[in-house]
């Protein structure tokens, strides 16, 4: 092994000979290490606390802000920087109570416990009310940690949310930009590379809109029961697995307030971000989902997964794979989407164009789950298989490709390929039908 010799202090109690950097050498294949591992399998009780504000028009329609409050040891990010958020949403909601306010469809604010265990609060209690959610619920934001760097705002989000996400960051950057006399229109000429401001030094730097993955509370809402999805937290400006002290002893209040947010702007930002999902999700007339920018994600998707399997050109040609399907059917999406939203709409229709939007997300839902994770039920979404943080889109498709190259049985890993685009042209296409007329 190459490398310095560390100061006495930094080195541990094993029989080595310890070394900092730059690397490992080959001859460390030859080392092994015995590790022996105590755990506790025990069974125990987890609470979940549930607040609602019972809505004033459409209390059978539900928008949940949820997030965890356990933690592995402090938890001054994870979750406490979000949990923090959740409480000063409902101060704030409390305030707009006690002058006359009432939102349109119930709000309801969630504590989840033992995520760090498995998602486990949230997902028994998605599974408890799965009948009324699948019926009621408008959408899920997610409220985990507010803050895990300081470079920029990120948004990971159904597609239908982009233009929500895109108009409540552009108050805030059009409120900043007043200050510095240029126009903030032509930085928002694309809603993957929105502009956001950074509070503090108020420069530019971008507000990263992605693909939710998973290893947080969202997941059963959305991959399981196809309920519309977001989350909101400020991010770091590389792409780190996580942040340093993820999950570490030294995830503390302290650096927070000393480095990460010494003024608590950037957890404000994210909060006014979450709050403002919220609150709008559940007040405004017209439910504020935007199924174009859903057809403009899906042509998207569906171009890269198209792309990745062209490196099997040939294959393709003798096995008879073709996408035509799926573009096909989401080009049926997109006149669906463009002609749902140019329909004039009638006070009286109100409920009716509300209910397609809040079903949008429901009709990408396969009751039979992807190969082998039958949980996860969503056509376009599901975490990727090989790294459950990251989102993948067209899963089954996407994983059917992958097995490709690990596969005897060519022809049945094709056929699997070709079966895989029929359940994703399928499913598009139906989709596609509940943006029509009623009749
Ligand atoms: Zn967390």
């Amino acid at each position: 092994m190459g490398g310095q010799i560390p100061p006495n202090d930094w080195k541990g109690a094993l029989n080595v000979s310890y070394r900092i950097g730059p690397g490992f050498t080959d001859d460390f294949k030859s080392q092994f290490v015995r590790m022996n591992i105590h755990t506790n399998n025990q069974v125990g009780r987890i609470y979940n606390v549930i607040g609602k504000i019972r809505g004033a028009l459409e209390p059978d329609r539900y928008v949940i802000l949820g997030g965890h409050r356990d933690a592995w040891v402090f938890g001054g990010i994870d979750p406490m920087s979000g949990a923090a958020l959740v409480h000063e949403t409902v101060r704030s909601a409390g305030r707009l109570l006690s002058k006359g306010w009432r939102p349109r469809r119930t709000i309801i604010f969630a504590s989840w416990d033992a995520e760090e265990f498995g998602l486990l609060g949230s997902t028994e209690w998605a599974e408890d009310n799965a009948k009324l959610l699948q019926e009621r619920a408008v959408a899920y934001i997610n409220a985990d940690s507010g803050i895990e760097g300081m470079y920029t705002l990120r948004v990971d989000c159904t597609p239908s949310l982009h233009t929500l996400v895109y108009d409540l960051t552009k108050e805030r950057l059009e409120f900043a930009y007043s200050c510095l006399s240029t126009s903030p229109l032509a930085l928002h000429s694309s809603i993957k590379t929105i502009e956001g401001i950074d509070p503090l030094a108020h420069s530019l730097v971008l507000c990263r809109i992605s693909k939710l993955g998973s290893g947080s509370d969202f997941e059963a809402y959305f991959v399981r029961l196809g309920i519309a999805a977001g989350r909101a937290r400020y991010t770091k400006n590389r792409r780190y697995s996580s942040y340093p002290v993820y999950h570490t002893v030294y995830e503390t209040f302290e650096v927070v307030e000393k480095f990460y947010d010494p003024s608590f702007t950037r957890l404000r930002a994210v909060a006014q971000v979450r709050g403002g999902l919220v609150f709008l999700l559940a007040d405004s007339q017209i439910i504020p989902l935007d199924a174009n920018q859903y057809a403009i994600s899906l042509n998207t998707y569906a171009r890269s997964i198209a792309a990745i399997a062209q490196t099997h050109r040939e294959e393709m040609r003798s096995y008879e794979v073709s996408f035509d399907s799926l573009f096909s059917a989401v080009e049926n999406f997109t006149v669906a989407a463009r002609e749902f939203h140019e329909l004039k709409c009638h006070p009286l229709q109100v409920r009716a164009i509300n209910d397609q939007l809040m079903y949008l997300e429901r009709a990408f839902i396969d009751p039979l789950g992807l190969p082998g994770r039958p949980f996860y039920r969503h056509v376009v979404f599901a975490p990727s298989s090989h790294n459950k943080y990251a989102g993948e889109s067209f899963p089954g498709i996407y994983d059917a490709l992958f097995d490709i190259e690990h596969s005897a049985d060519q022809e049945k890993a094709w056929n699997e390929v070709k079966r895989q685009i029929s359940i994703a042209a399928f499913t598009v296409h139906a989709a596609a039908m509940t943006l029509k007329p009623p009749a």
